[in-house]
């Protein structure tokens, strides 16, 4: 192994340290007793459970970190890339087809490690706490739909991505970001009214009290909103959310059905009242054009590493290729892949709390906000208490306790 070699690896094993240091210290930091935000939220079993669910989750995350990475390392130091890059070779197919069939045995590996814990998420980690609604037949629908998926969208997109580096040379990295964000803008299009109806059932919110008290609140800000929908969220889990996707005429505001069941009208206002806010903030906006820079850098990073030799050296490949290079450069992105996230999710967590702002200054029912925000922590067994450093690493919504804080004290700032 070679310097650039050293380098991944020891990016790979830092960054796995650095989850397990944030789990580590999330766990020492649970208390027994009950914050005092919560106090009648939560009765002492309930909190309790919250606490177990934590445990059991993080020793969970743990299992299946470790199984990653030692996959990785052994298929790795036994000369497995190697091996199925000469495979493929041997078929003497064209360079796009030999690169489809690399990656693709590589993906197609990588999820069928994932299944088994991913089953065992669902019907055992989830059910045991009450949460799971997912029947079998779904849980394998739902993989047949993301294979679908990933073959349809997936495979033209990496086609191209392989032929651009393979014939264009210096301009492939500004061709790729072109495609990448033709194809990140279709998807803020056809997401809502092509992809999510796949998966789940979108029902226009009936008339009533509740659809004539967020139309009220939607006119009283001005907000032109055509589409309220009712998600059967229910389907895989109780939890409960609610999202908004689209822009212009196509926004649309989702509310799972579970949320709708456990919560007031002043709470469900409050809380679309926060995702309007999202959208009159330009978050999404925002979030979108922070992908896009992110996809620029990466395609520019990747030009630079894509014939390096030394990249190819370092996993026993003595003739570079695209799709090998796309692969090594992969492992080689994590870190900054890291920190990147790290600085969006900083970004994410102060779009959460203007949101927030905006619905308790905007919306009557604003105050409801807090109260929903506690509903759904004690729902979802949420931990309160998140350790800071586990935030700063993981978490894109500000923990709980100080967004319930930063609405009751509404107006004062907060970090
Ligand atoms: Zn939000």
């Amino acid at each position: 192994m070679n310097p650039i070699g050293f380098m991944i690896l020891a990016a790979l094993v830092l960054a796995a340290a650095l989850d397990f240091l944030a789990d580590a210290l999330n766990l020492r930091r649970m208390r027994e007793t009950l914050p005092a935000a919560f106090a009648g939220w939560y009765d002492p079993e309930r909190y309790r459970q919250s606490q177990a669910y934590l445990r059991v989750n993080t020793r969970f995350g743990w299992l299946v970190a470790l199984v990653d990475l030692a996959v990785l390392l052994i298929f790795w130091l036994c000369g497995g890339f190697r091996w199925l890059d000469e495979w493929v070779r041997g078929l003497s197919l064209a360079p796009v087809f030999s690169g489809l069939i690399f990656i693709g045995v590589l993906v197609a590996a990588k999820s069928l490690i994932s299944q088994p814990f991913s089953v065992y998420a669902t019907f055992v980690i989830e059910a045991r706490f009450g949460f799971n609604q997912t029947t079998w037949r779904t849980f394998l629908l739902d993989r047949i739909k993301g294979i679908g998926l990933a073959l349809l969208l997936g495979g033209p997109l990496l086609a191209a991505v392989l032929l651009f580096f393979q014939y264009t040379g210096g301009n492939a990295w500004w061709y790729c970001w072109l495609l990448a964000v033709a194809f990140m803008l279709l998807m803020h299009y056809i997401a809502p009214t092509w992809i999510m109806p796949l998966f789940n059932r979108f029902t226009p919110l009936p008339a009533g009290e509740l659809r004539a008290a967020i139309t009220a609140y939607a006119r009283r800000i001005d907000f032109g909103l055509d589409n309220i929908f009712v998600m059967d969220g229910s389907k895989r889990s109780t939890k409960a959310n609610a999202f908004f996707t689209g822009f212009g005429r196509h926004r649309r505001i989702a509310l799972f059905d579970t949320l709708i069941h456990k919560h007031s009208v002043d709470e469900l206002v409050a809380v679309l009242a926060h995702e309007m806010g999202h959208y009159q903030q330009k978050h999404i906006f925002k979030m979108l054009l922070v992908g896009i820079a992110q996809a620029g850098l990466m395609f520019y990073l990747l030009s630079w590493f894509i014939s390096y030799p030394a990249l190819f050296a370092a996993f026993g490949i003595g003739t570079p290729s695209v799709h090998a290079g796309l692969v090594f450069f992969g492992l080689l992105y994590t870190p900054l892949d890291l920190m990147i996230g790290m600085a969006v999710q900083h970004i994410s967590r102060r779009h959460e709390f203007a949101a927030d702002r905006f619905a308790v200054t905007t919306a009557p029912q604003g105050a409801a906000l807090a109260t929903a925000l506690k509903k759904l922590s004690v729902d979802s067994l949420s931990n309160l208490d998140p350790h800071p450093f586990y935030v700063f690493l993981h978490y894109s919504h500000p923990p709980v306790m100080q967004r319930v804080a930063a609405i009751e004290g509404a107006g004062h700032s907060q970090g």
